[in-house]
C-alpha cells in the first residue's frame, strides 16, 4: 500500500514532447499577427519571445486565455469573438484557432515524441493499480494520446474539451486537477500532480494536492518552486513508485 492513491499528469511537456510544438505554433501565429499590425501602422513589430512571452503569459493556459493574456501584456485589445470563429478572423478566438491549425498541422506531419522515463513510470503505476489521470488545458489532448497510443493507460482525462463542456476554470485554478481526482474517487490531498508549467503547478497548489512535482524542462526550477511545486526535477530517469512514496511521505510528514 502506498500513502498516495493517484497520480495526475499534465500532458504537454510532461508525458509528450509537445510543449515545444505548442510553443512554436504560438510563436508563428503571434509573429504573423504582430507583423500584420505593424504593416497596418498600429505599432512597431516586436517579436513574440519564448522566455518573456510564452513562459509568462501562455504556457499551460487554455487556448483563448493564452491569447488574451499575451495581447493584454502588449496593450492590444480586440474582441473576444466566438470559439467557432474562423482562424482568419481578428478576434481572440480567431487567433487561438489560427494557432491550433498550426499545431495540428505539425502533429499530423511529424507525429509526437514521448518522454520515455515518464511513460515507464505510468506503466509501473498502472501495473500496481494506482489511479492515473491526465489533466491538460489542451483541446488536442485526446488526439495526442491516441497518436502515441497512451490513451489506454488513463482512467480519466480532463482536458480543454471536457473543461469547456463542464465550465471548469482553466489553470492556474485547480478545477481541472480536482475534477480528475473526483472522477477517480480520490481526494486531492491523497493525489500527486506532475506539471511543467508555472500555471500548472499553481493549479496543483490551488487544488490542495498532496504533492506537486514540477518538471523543469527549461531552466525554470526556481519559477516552479516559487509558484507551488514541492519538488522540481529536470528529468524522471530512475524515478519509481518508491521515489514518489518517499517524496509524498516527506511532504505530508507521514
Ligand atoms: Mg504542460
Amino acid at each position: 500500500m502506498n500513502s498516495f492513491e493517484a497520480v495526475i499528469f499534465d500532458l504537454d511537456g510532461v508525458i509528450t514532447k509537445t510543449a515545444k510544438v505548442h510553443a512554436a505554433a504560438w510563436k508563428a501565429m503571434f509573429d504573423e499577427y504582430l507583423q500584420e499590425r505593424a504593416k497596418q501602422g498600429k505599432e512597431a513589430f516586436r517579436e513574440f519571445s519564448y522566455e518573456q512571452d510564452y513562459l509568462t503569459y501562455v504556457d499551460g493556459k487554455p487556448r483563448y486565455k493564452g491569447v488574451e493574456s499575451f495581447l493584454k501584456s502588449r496593450n492590444i485589445s480586440i474582441p473576444f469573438g466566438n470559439p467557432t470563429d474562423l482562424s482568419k478572423k481578428e478576434t481572440i478566438c480567431g487567433l487561438g484557432n489560427r494557432k491550433n491549425e498550426k499545431f495540428v498541422e505539425t502533429i499530423e506531419k511529424e507525429g509526437v515524441d514521448i518522454y520515455i522515463p515518464m511513460v515507464k513510470l505510468i506503466k509501473e503505476l498502472k501495473e500496481k493499480g494506482i489511479h492515473i489521470g491526465v489533466a491538460s488545458s489542451s483541446k488536442n489532448c485526446e488526439l495526442v494520446l491516441q497518436t502515441t497510443e497512451l490513451d489506454q493507460f488513463f482512467e480519466t482525462r480532463v482536458d480543454g474539451i471536457v473543461s469547456a463542456k463542464l465550465g471548469l476554470k482553466g489553470k492556474p485554478e485547480g478545477d481541472i486537477f480536482v475534477k480528475a481526482a473526483e472522477n477517480m474517487g480520490v481526494s486531492p490531498d491523497k493525489a500527486i500532480v506532475i506539471e511543467d508549467a508555472v500555471s500548472g503547478v499553481q493549479a496543483g497548489k490551488n487544488g490542495g494536492f498532496g504533492l506537486v512535482i514540477g518538471m523543469a524542462r527549461e531552466n525554470n526550477e526556481e519559477d516552479l518552486l516559487r509558484n507551488g511545486a514541492d519538488i522540481v526535477k529536470k528529468n524522471f530517469e530512475g524515478i519509481t513508485i518508491e521515489t514518489l512514496e518517499q517524496w509524498f511521505k516527506k511532504k505530508n510528514k507521514l
